[in-house]
């Protein structure tokens, strides 16, 4: 027998209130009781975002919300900044090339984030750019980006900002609203602590007179189609029922917690994560600026094969981490600490690394690195 364990950026656990949920049988949703379930989830995603705007709710993965958000408000040739500091960077740049914008690309060695005089000076030289596309964590690389410098670059040059927080929202304080965010975007598989396909976006009043501006085409994902059924409890298209009826619960636990202890945890988790990291000498990318959603951490030059971490851990101790991608395979593997994440999924994932380094010929001396998130621990107080 094998205990299994889920230490991923996403998807991330299951709470077990939560998988009981997708026992039920289903629910019609053009009725009155799906109405009453979806004003609760309106409100509770207000509250998750932080905003007095509407959230939408779509079918699909975070990238069709970020798809979304391209194809509602830009027409084609328009011109956007988009910051890449990794694989979810990039993908802005490439969502907006498929639709014929013209995206100035900043890209930034991975494991930095944006230095706010970098933007600025990209922002000068390009007056007529729309919008800056970012990610306030980008997860491929565990780093959180500056939002509240990038917002203000954003508002004294008069462009929108487009946020990708899929493994921000939620997991750190990001007030849309407060930050004077005008697109935030989030997914339903990492603090949500829901299986993936649902996404979510809200906009600002001035996102929304984009929206009407917009040339480029849309059908599925008209965000205005949903708006008018939203203001009916409703969804344009059916809803994926049973993952809202989850959602509908997930916010309730977020609610009953507190959005700030929420926050806190995640902070001790992920101090904790980096205190134990440092203790067995080891290196993380992110050094400067690390996301409280995940940690990466550099495979140390003793063991040859990187990815053969995320695979020992799996496949010997029933530990899911995850590895590097494109041009970080094999060369960092990614601890992550948020959702439905305490104190003891990181106890358990810091020995079964200290195992996994010891079988792979780094040296390690065992409690180290679990002393320090003990450590880490008894001298918060959460
Ligand atoms: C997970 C993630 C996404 C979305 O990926 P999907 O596979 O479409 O859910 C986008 N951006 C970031 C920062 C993410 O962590």
């Amino acid at each position: 027998m094998k205990k299994t364990y889920l230490l991923t950026p996403g998807p991330t656990p299951l709470p077990e209130n939560i998988i009981s949920i997708f026992a039920r049988p289903i629910l019609h949703h053009r009725t009155p009781q799906f109405q009453a379930l979806f004003e609760g989830v309106k409100t509770g995603l207000k509250y998750l975002f932080q905003t007095k705007q509407d959230v939408i709710v779509l079918a699909s993965t975070g990238t069709g919300a970020m798809d979304a958000a391209v194809s509602n408000l830009f027409s084609k040739g328009d011109k956007v900044i988009t910051i890449n500091g990794g694989k979810f960077g990039e993908r802005w740049t490439k969502i907006s090339k498929n639709y014929g914008l013209n995206p100035i690309e900043i890209k930034l060695v991975p494991g930095n984030a944006i230095e706010p005089n970098q933007l600025e000076t990209t922002v000068r030289s390009n007056t007529d750019t729309k919008a800056i596309l970012f990610q306030a964590s980008e997860t491929s690389t565990g780093v959180k980006m500056p939002t509240p410098e990038i917002c203000k670059i954003a508002k004294e040059y008069n462009l929108l900002t487009i946020c990708d927080a899929i493994t921000a929202c939620g997991v750190f304080d990001l007030p849309m609203d407060a930050f004077g965010l005008d697109v935030m975007i989030t997914g339903s598989q990492k603090a949500l602590m829901i299986p993936p396909g649902l996404s979510f976006i809200a906009l600002s009043d001035k996102a929304w007179a984009m929206r009407e501006r917009s040339e480029l085409p849309k059908f599925y994902f008209d965000l205005d189609k949903e708006r008018k059924a939203l203001s009916k409890n409703q969804t344009a298209w059916t809803p994926a029922i049973s993952l809202i009826q989850g959602l509908e619960e997930s916010l309730k636990m977020i609610k009953e917690e507190g959005l700030q202890n929420v926050f806190a945890r995640h902070d001790l988790l992920a101090r904790a994560t980096r205190n134990a990291i440092q203790a067995l000498g080891l290196e993380i990318l992110a050094s400067k600026s690390p996301s409280p959603a995940v940690t990466a951490v550099k495979v140390p030059p003793q063991i040859k094969d990187g990815k053969a971490i995320p695979k020992t851990m799996r496949d010997k101790y029933g530990v899911t981490i995850a590895g590097g991608q494109d041009e970080l395979e094999g060369k960092i593997f990614r601890l992550s600490h948020f959702g439905y994440c305490d104190r003891f999924d990181i106890t358990t994932g810091i020995s079964c690394l200290e195992l996994t380094l010891n079988d792979l010929g780094y040296p390690v001396e065992f409690g180290k690195g679990v002393g320090a998130v003990l450590k880490t621990f008894a001298n918060a107080k959460l």
